[in-house]
């Protein structure tokens, strides 16, 4: 693998696979890299001549300073991971070469924006849009990698695609777990042995909601068994829990105004922020067709 930090080397990279006739596979990633990650990169090797891993922690995305600063990075282990999964290239520029100039741009996703991640992390977004559009323009990929984990992030870039006609395919897999049920994530890490067994109960309390939609409860009382559940476990601090509609990522006051839900949480688990979410759909089929590579319908 090799590993290239210029932006001029990436871009002179790219182009001489692209006249070749090499598929790229492009996995973006902020780094400190678990199963989660590594699923992607696995689905890309498989899928493309060429697979390409990026580690940015980009500060534009990030609303809260101590968050940025104490974000994880293990450059070391990254690298023997990614050899491990046959990656081909490993781009991390410096922050200093991708915001030459501090850049004015803002980006506005309207409802999207205004719900869950979007409400609750201001210009978290339009941080995001800019470093992915960014490592498209560089990287150029046939097919871009996300995972289902950051699901509303997956809807964000879907319309930044869309609105800006890039040429790429995006694909979708389905959330990475611990055995206890905690969504793998790099924050994990900052978790102590007992934080870490009581973010699992954010699971459970997803579990725990669709178990009752699926029962005929109304979203307004699972919503309240959801925060009841969560205020017993000393140490998580629910910061939101929604019934969305998996398409539109908005809220449902009524489960039966659509079939296919997402069932989203935020909480701060000790000082880490963490996030999760479940599809589920109200015929029990299990399946939701979002696109999600492994749920089983395209
Ligand atoms: P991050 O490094 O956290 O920015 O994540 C990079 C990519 O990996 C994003 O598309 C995430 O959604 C995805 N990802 C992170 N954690 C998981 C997980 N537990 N399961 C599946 N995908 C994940």
């Amino acid at each position: 693998m090799q590993v290239i930090e210029q932006v001029s080397a990436i871009r002179a990279k790219v182009q001489e696979l692209r006249c070749s006739g090499k598929t790229i596979g492009l996995v973006p990633t902020m780094g400190a890299l678990h199963e989660g990650h590594l699923q992607l990169l696995r689905a890309s090797a498989q899928q493309n001549d060429i697979t390409i891993c990026s580690i940015f922690v980009n500060p534009t995305q990030f609303n809260n300073p101590d968050d940025y600063k104490l974000y994880p990075r293990t450059q070391v282990q990254d690298v023997a991971l990614l050899q491990a999964v046959a990656c081909d290239y490993l781009f991390v520029p410096d922050v200093e070469e991708v915001y030459q100039q501090q850049t004015q741009l803002k980006f506005s996703f309207g409802a999207l924006e205004t719900v869950m991640e979007g409400a609750h992390r201001p210009g978290h977004f339009s941080g995001v849009a800019t470093i992915v559009s960014k490592l498209f323009h560089y990287v150029q990929p046939h097919r871009a990698y996300f995972g289902q984990k950051d699901i509303q992030q997956v809807a964000i870039i879907r319309q930044l695609v869309d609105a800006l006609s890039f040429d790429l395919e995006l694909v979708c897999y389905p959330t990475v777990r611990e055995a206890s049920g905690l969504a793998m994530s790099s924050r994990n890490t900052r978790l102590s042995q007992e934080e870490r067994e009581q973010a699992a109960h954010l699971y459970k309390a997803l579990q725990l909601a669709k178990e009752q939609l699926l029962q005929g409860q109304p979203v307004v009382l699972v919503k309240a068994e959801v925060q009841r559940y969560l205020h017993e476990i000393k140490q998580v601090a629910l910061e939101y829990f929604e019934v969305a509609d998996a398409y539109t990522m908005q809220p449902v006051q009524d489960a039966h105004e659509t079939q296919e839900l997402a069932l989203c949480l935020a909480a701060n688990v000790g000082p880490v922020r963490l996030i999760d979410n479940m599809l589920m759909n109200l015929n029990e089929r299990n399946t939701v067709t979002l696109g999600i590579a492994g749920t089983g319908v395209a």
